[in-house]
Order: structure tokens, then C-alpha cells, then sequence
């Protein structure tokens, strides 16, 4: 890991192949837990940075060899579902796939609840409760793969547009500010960008 030293100009921050910058400010953009982890006790946001909760999320990518004739583009299940999405990625725009191609999340408090499952397990279960749910048998799909997320989802954000510590030298900002959406990613980046020209 990086090693960051207070400097009366700023921050050095050295790191793990010996390389020492100097710099301003440092930002975190990684999720609340792991950001909480990284600054140093005493920061003025540490409060708001132990506020958000985040949930994980499984996901399954079904690649098959044939079109399956779906009436529906995209499917919404329940948080505590083995299925909590699924999107049929030729519906995407600019996608011209001769296949049908699917992206399928698990629910996020599902997820949550068998987090440390097997992935092997989690992956039949997901497949069992797809084809109870749409009919598609993901067995013969000729392509697949899960992945475990641990920090795909925010059900209750900081509720801050984004985190400074000017005397510090220390901010943090991400989608976990305003909620679980890419546009909250950019949205709370944008607003620490504008904070931090403000007070230079
Ligand atoms: C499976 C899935 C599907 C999604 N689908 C949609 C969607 O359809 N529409 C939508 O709007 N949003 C969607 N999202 C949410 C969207 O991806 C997030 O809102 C967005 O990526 C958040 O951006 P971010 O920069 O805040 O965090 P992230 O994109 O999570 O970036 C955080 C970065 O921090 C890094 N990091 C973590 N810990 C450390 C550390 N200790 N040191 C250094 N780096 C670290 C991580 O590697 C990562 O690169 C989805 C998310 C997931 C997981």
C-alpha cells in the first residue's frame, strides 16, 4: 500500500515500487468501508464515511449459440430473490448480437445472505431459480460465469454530494454519496471537483 506523509506543503505520498510524489489533496473514490479504512483516524468526515450501507451482488453472464425467443427486453425480481435482474443484452443499443447474450443479478439482500457461499452453488441456484422464473435453461447456455461484487449497491448513501477535509488535505467521493447509480459516481465527483477549486 502507498505510503502518505503529512508535509507542511501538502501530502508525499510514496509508493509500493519507492516512487514519491507530492500532492495537494488526497481522494479516495473507492466504496465507503474501504475508504473508511484507508484515511487516518481523526479525519473530519469519518462520521459520514461510516453512514452508508452497501450491499453485494452476484452476477451471471449466459452466453448461448442460438437466439431464445424472449418477449420481454428486461426482468425486474425481488432484493431477497436469487434473481433480482435480468437483461437480455441484444435489446442494449448499438448491439447487434446473433445470440441471445444475458446479464442476470442476484438480489442484493439475497446476495448479501449467501455471501460467502460457493460460487459453484450460488451459480445453481441462480440457474435453478432463473428457469422457474423465465423458463430459460442457462445449462444450455454455452457460455457462463459468476461474479461475487461486494460492494455493488447503496440502500442508504452518506447523503452528501461528497466528503472534504480541507485542513487535511483529505476528501472522498463516489456513488455511495447519493446512492447506487453511475450518474451518482459522476455526480459526486463532479461536486468535490468544484469544491476543491473553490478552496484553492
Ligand atoms: C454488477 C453491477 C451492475 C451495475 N449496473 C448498473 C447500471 O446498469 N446502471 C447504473 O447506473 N449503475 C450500475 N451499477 C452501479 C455502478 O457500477 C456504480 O454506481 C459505479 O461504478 C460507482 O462508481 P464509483 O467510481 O463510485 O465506484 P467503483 O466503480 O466501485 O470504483 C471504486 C474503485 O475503487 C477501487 N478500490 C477499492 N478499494 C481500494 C483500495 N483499498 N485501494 C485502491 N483502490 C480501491 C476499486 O477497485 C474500484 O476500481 C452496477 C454495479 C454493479 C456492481
Amino acid at each position: 500500500m502507498p505510503l502518505c506523509k503529512r508535509t507542511d506543503r501538502g501530502w508525499k505520498i510514496t509508493t509500493d515500487h519507492g516512487v514519491s510524489m507530492d500532492a495537494d489533496w488526497i481522494i479516495s473514490t473507492a466504496p465507503a468501508p474501504q475508504t473508511a479504512a484507508l484515511m487516518p483516524d481523526g479525519v473530519s468526515f469519518a462520521d459520514d464515511l461510516a453512514r452508508p450501507k452497501m450491499q453485494g451482488c452476484f452476477t451471471m453472464m449466459l452466453g448461448f449459440d442460438h437466439i431464445i425467443p424472449m418477449d420481454w427486453d428486461a426482468g425486474w425480481g425481488a432484493s431477497d430473490d436469487a434473481i433480482g435482474f435480468v437483461a437480455d443484452n441484444r435489446q442494449k443499443p448499438n448491439r447487434a448480437l446473433k445470440q441471445t447474450a444475458l446479464t442476470i443479478h442476484a438480489g442484493n439482500a439475497w446476495s448479501d445472505q449467501h455471501f460467502d457461499h460457493d460460487l459453484d452453488e450460488i451459480q445453481q441456484q441462480m440457474k435453478r431459480r432463473l428457469f422457474e422464473l423465465t423458463g430459460i435453461d442457462a445449462s444450455k447456455a454455452s457460455h457462463m460465469a459468476v461474479h461475487r461484487w461486494r460492494y455493488a449497491n447503496v440502500n442508504l448513501p452518506a447523503g452528501k454530494a461528497c466528503l472534504l477535509d480541507q485542513e487535511k488535505g483529505l476528501a472522498a467521493a463516489g456513488d455511495w454519496c447519493l446512492g447506487g447509480r453511475v450518474e451518482n459516481a459522476f455526480l459526486s465527483a463532479s461536486a468535490l471537483a468544484r469544491e476543491i477549486f473553490d478552496v484553492i
